[in-house]
């Protein structure tokens, strides 16, 4: 149930003669309109909204004739409820005898271009339960641009687009506000994330995996070298070793001193010395693998 703003909120004057009540029976739905000022100009404040309110009423007694302000209710962008005629009264907003007594009239406090709010499309949820419980049968909801047989733009895209979503249906969550074409807009720029953020992680680990082959390419290569000084200088010292070198008088070798190699032979001076960082292949072939030349 709205907690609507009375006539007095908006200093209403008393209305003259009208249609009456809507028979229950014969209404098939609500009506939505805006007020169409051509402007740009917002009306949101609630001082705004009233005098506004009364300057249509102004204009629908006093310049087209009719008993009263032609909407039932009203609803502003704050989501605030106003009475006018009332859920009850006939509205005169629809366009003629017929689809007056067939509709209800909720004016959106909407101007040129403006989207209605969550407060606004909430409240005119809330309204149109209202009116659901007064007219069982009138559950439809209808732009006034589908009912009115002249033509007309009320109540203006945004609103027009927002009846189409069912913003202003009962029931609907604004939780299911996204669109199927908004849901399917989000599903695509996550997935689009997730492979670009997969592609990044798969870089720098590629990038990361290079990095280690490069430097144990590296070690190898330094340690095959220094192992191979190694094995030359113990072989030669072998070798040394055991050529006979002295006779003695009787004409037999001395026994020769047998020789260990020394763990921490160093490389004969003669060989190049090491370079500490050679040169490694900068651009590994297909597979990956480092070829050390
Ligand atoms: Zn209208």
């Amino acid at each position: 149930m709205v907690n609507y703003l009375p006539r007095s909120a908006w200093n209403a004057r008393p209305p003259k003669d009208g249609p009456g009540n809507l028979t229950v029976s014969r209404v098939e739905g609500a009506v939505i309109h805006w007020p169409g000022t051509g402007s740009t100009k917002v009306i949101h404040t609630q001082a705004a909204v009233a005098s506004a309110l009364r300057g249509w009423q102004d204009y629908h007694m006093d310049t087209r004739g009719w008993s009263d302000i032609a909407y039932q209710v009203a609803v502003d962008q704050s989501g605030r409820a106003w009475t006018l005629r009332g859920l009850r009264t006939q509205s005169g907003a629809n366009g003629d005898n017929d689809v007056n007594e067939r509709y209800g009239a909720i004016l959106l406090v909407l101007v040129t271009g403006e989207q209605p709010s969550a407060a606004m499309k909430a409240t005119t949820r809330a309204v149109i339960a209202d009116f659901r419980k007064l007219y069982p049968r009138g559950t439809a909801i209808r732009p006034h641009s589908a009912v009115r047989p002249e033509p007309t733009d009320c109540p203006g895209d945004p609103a027009r687009a927002a009846i189409a979503r069912g913003d202003f249906t009962p029931g609907h969550s604004e939780d299911d506000d996204m669109t199927p074409a908004q849901m399917q807009e989000l599903k695509n720029f996550i997935e689009a994330r997730s492979q670009a953020y997969a592609l990044w992680v798969h870089k720098q680990l590629r990038r990361d995996l290079t990095a280690v082959v490069k430097a144990y390419a590296l070690d190898i290569k330094n340690y095959e070298r220094q192992t191979d000084a190694a094995d030359a200088a113990r072989a030669a010292a072998a070798v040394w070793a055991t050529a006979p070198k002295n006779l003695q008088a009787d004409g037999t070798p001395t026994t020769p001193e047998p020789v260990t190699p020394d763990p921490t032979t160093t490389p004969d001076p003669s060989l190049p010395d090491l370079d500490p960082f050679p040169t490694v292949d900068e651009h590994p072939t297909p597979n990956g693998s480092n070829n050390p030349a």
